[in-house]
Parts: C-alpha cells; structure tokens; sequence
C-alpha cells in the first residue's frame, strides 16, 4: 500500500497563534488516524513579511503543543531552484507574461475602462493592459522597469482539459471555472515567486497525497489546480477544515495577540489541555468531516 501524507505548512509572518494550532493539531490527527506522514514546511518565502525569529519561535511552539512530524523541516526559501525551474517552464509553454502594471495604475486602468473596482483590495481585477505587449518591446522593457509575472488565463485555458476540477476527501469532484480567473501574479521583482508557485511544486516534490487547510484557503485551490495541470505535476486531494472562532464569533487571527501560543504558555497553561481543547472545538464544530472526528 502506498503511503499517505500531509503537511502543515504554516507561514512565518507573525507569532503562532490558536488558530494555526488547530490546523496543526488537525492535520496530525487525521495523520494518525490515517496512518499517514505528517511534514512540516515553513512557507518563508515572503521575505519582506517573514521573519527568521518568528520561524524559529514556531518551531519551538509546535514542539511544545507536541505536533510530531516526519523528517527535515522544509524551508520555502531554501528551494528556489525548483520554482525557479516551474517558471521557466510556465514561460517556455507562454503561459505568462511579464506584466509592468502598478496597483496605481490597474486601478486607473479599470476606471478608465469602466470595470466595477472590486470590494477586496486583494481581488482586483485585472484589465489586462500588459497581457498583448510585443515581445521585443517587452523584454525592452524588463531590462529598464521592475515587472511581476501575470498568468495568461487564456493561454492556459487552451492547454488543460476543459472539465478540470480538484478532489475533496469524498471523492467529489469540483469543477474549476477557468472564466471566473483573472490572470493572477506568479511572480514579482521583490517575492520571485508567489504563494501558488511554491506550494504546488512542494506539495509535488513531497508527494503529498492529502491536503489538509483551512476553509480560508479554499479560494486557492482552483488556482493550485490549474498550476498542477499546466506543470503537469499530481494534484492531492483537498481537505478544507473549518476555522476557529472566538466566543464572539469572531474568526482567531494573527492580529489577536492574546492568542498566541506563546501568550498562553506564559500564562501557564499546559499544551495537554490545549491539545484536548483543540480536538474537542473540532469535534463539536465538525470541523473536519461530519460526524467521525473521534478524539
Ligand atoms: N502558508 C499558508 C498559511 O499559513 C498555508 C498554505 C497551505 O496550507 O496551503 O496560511
């Protein structure tokens, strides 16, 4: 029988906090239960958001609350090389673009046009100023200007199967809707790589058979999808687990420091009672997959 494995990949930007643990804690239950590799990776490579000391503070924080993964820590920013080797490809199959746009100018774009600007700053759209730019005048151009890599959403619609979708843990298949992309940034000039890039290509080079994350994430996964299809690499199934929540039914976030598990450490709670809190939260809230999350 073939192993199975997951990851906990969390990100270095901020101190470990609650709602991190769950994941964390989530992932090596289900690992158990499965008896499946549990891998940890540090997605650094946002390198103006994280942080050596906040890598390090995780790494003791998680040995603390007694998550137990299978071989080396794996660090995002020491694997350049393989992201690298992914964008040369996408560039080779022209499937994206150097794109030379500020938000500045996007968003002057957009009004100009008249496309309706978006309520979430991060989901903007695109208006596709660069995306026909003649190649001698763009490689011009990318000698003298800082640009970001923009996936070319049409293109890559030509080269993947048409009834693409991704797998949850019931075998239920959904669709991805190509049409509803915008050409998303690959990478930049100050992060060469974006979040997508990488974790496609670990998640493949780790063989991980299962991914376990927040329902916060579930937006990312017809993108990961598409990169798996357009890289030809495998594609895991996913599992979206449900988020925590204060007693307010505020969701626990990064910017809570009360939170933290360092917090809690200090106020001297011990990581068995926080471990059992966090198995019995996800119990009750189903957080995982309805009704056969024993503890
Ligand atoms: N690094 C991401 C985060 O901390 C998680 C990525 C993933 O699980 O795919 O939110």
């Amino acid at each position: 029988m073939s192993v199975l494995r997951t990851r906990f990949a969390p990100s270095p930007t901020g101190l470990l906090h609650v709602g991190n643990a769950f994941s964390a804690i989530i992932c090596q239950q289900w690992a158990e239960q499965q008896q499946a590799e549990l891998y940890l990776r540090i997605e650094d490579i946002d390198h103006t958001r994280c942080k050596p000391h906040f890598s390090d503070q995780l790494l003791e924080d998680l040995q603390w609350l007694g998550l137990q993964w299978h071989g080396e820590v794996q660090y995002q920013s020491m694997r350049s090389a393989l992201y690298d080797a992914a964008l040369q490809q996408l560039y080779e199959n022209k499937l994206i673009y150097p794109c030379f746009c500020t938000r500045k100018s996007i968003l002057q774009d957009i009004e100009r046009i008249g496309l309706a600007p978006h309520a979430d700053e991060h989901n903007t759209p695109y208006p596709g100023t660069c995306r026909e730019l003649a190649p001698d005048y763009a490689r011009v151009r990318m000698q003298q200007q800082s640009f970001a890599w923009r996936l070319h959403i049409h293109h890559a619609s030509m080269q993947v199967d048409a009834a693409l979708s991704w797998l949850d843990e019931h075998g239920m298949a959904t669709p991805v809707n190509l049409h509803q992309m915008q050409d998303i940034v690959i990478g930049r000039k100050d992060i060469a790589y974006s979040y997508h890039l990488a974790v496609v290509v670990d998640d493949a080079d780790q063989g991980i058979t299962h991914v376990i994350r927040g329902e916060d994430l579930r937006s990312s996964t017809p993108v990961h999808r598409l990169l798996q299809a357009l890289l030809q690499l495998p594609s895991p199934i996913y599992i979206h687990h449900k988020l925590l929540h204060d007693p307010s039914g505020q969701r626990l976030a990064k910017r809570n420091q009360s939170t933290t598990l360092q917090s809690l450490r200090q106020s001297g709670i011990e990581p068995e009672y926080l471990r059992q809190h966090l198995r019995e939260q996800a119990r009750q809230s189903h957080a995982l997959w309805h009704g056969d999350f024993g503890t």
